[in-house]
């Protein structure tokens, strides 16, 4: 079975994720207007009707904005884990109570198993999503001021990872942010760096040719050349060759990504 996933926005202006294996589907964040989201869905030809649940990685708006409208339009369940759902309740309006769904630590979803990874970032109890399927491994990692140890063993051997690169560390400083959030961004519980990313990546590439992409590029501190020639340059230099060694592509926040297929 094909394993399918767009994103279908990335950015601090909203965050969600389409993931599918045809029998379930179901969204990582959805931080735009349900609205938009359906829309981008019809965009990847996606009937938004087969959505069968969406997953919180944290509170912020920017990845829960529209997760209470879509819950009640398509009667479908939220899953996050206590402090995130007590953090974002009062935002998304009533949502029925059979649709709460809490979890603790690793469960399942029709045949993908699902394991939440505490991430370090401004956030009650962040998570990336790590999302198994017979063999098959896609992380979905951002939000974070830097790779703790426990995710860095599960970015290893993933056939698809979304990376955070969320800034240029110049662009960022020579930049027009007041600087106490310059200093957030930059923090142990801010954002991944262009450099960030390009350090680790090389790291996690074993050989199967991984589909990585880039994602929550900052619109006023990054631009998307600069992002991947950064990413790609360091991964040149350790001798890993983009198309050959590994696919590399950026996210978008106002259109989504094509659909990636995962055999
Ligand atoms: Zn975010
Ligand atoms: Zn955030």
């Amino acid at each position: 079975m094909l394993i399918e996933v767009s994103i279908l926005a990335s950015g601090s202006s909203g965050n969600s994720i389409y993931i599918s294996d045809g029998e379930h589907s179901f969204l990582i964040d959805a931080g735009l207007s349900g609205k938009k989201i359906i829309n981008r869905l019809k965009k990847i030809d996606v009937d938004y009707k087969k959505i069968n649940g969406i997953f919180v990685t944290h509170e912020h708006k920017d990845h829960t904005k529209g997760v209470g409208i879509l819950s009640r339009r398509l009667d479908v369940p939220i899953y996050a884990n206590q402090k995130t759902w007590a953090a974002c309740k009062a935002s998304m309006g009533k949502v029925k109570a059979k649709n709460i769904k809490i979890f603790q630590d690793e469960f399942s979803f029709g045949d993908f198993n699902i394991k939440p990874i505490a991430i370090s970032h401004d956030a009650c109890a962040p998570v990336a999503y790590v999302v198994y399927r017979k063999n098959k491994k896609l992380v979905f990692a951002t939000d974070m001021g830097y790779i703790k140890e426990e995710l860095k063993q599960e970015l290893v051997n993933a056939d698809l990872l979304l990376l955070e690169a969320n800034h240029d560390i110049d662009m960022l400083m020579s930049g027009n942010y007041p600087n106490f959030l310059k200093k957030r961004i930059r923090g142990n519980k801010g954002h991944l760096s262009n450099d960030a990313a390009a350090e680790i990546l090389p790291n996690l590439i074993n050989g199967n040719c991984p589909q990585i992409l880039l994602g929550h590029l900052s619109q006023e501190n990054n631009n998307p050349r600069v992002a991947y020639i950064t990413v790609k340059n360091m991964l040149n230099e350790k001798g890993l060759i983009v198309d050959k060694d590994l696919k590399l592509d950026l996210t978008y926040q106002d259109k989504p990504t094509r659909k990636y297929k995962i055999k």
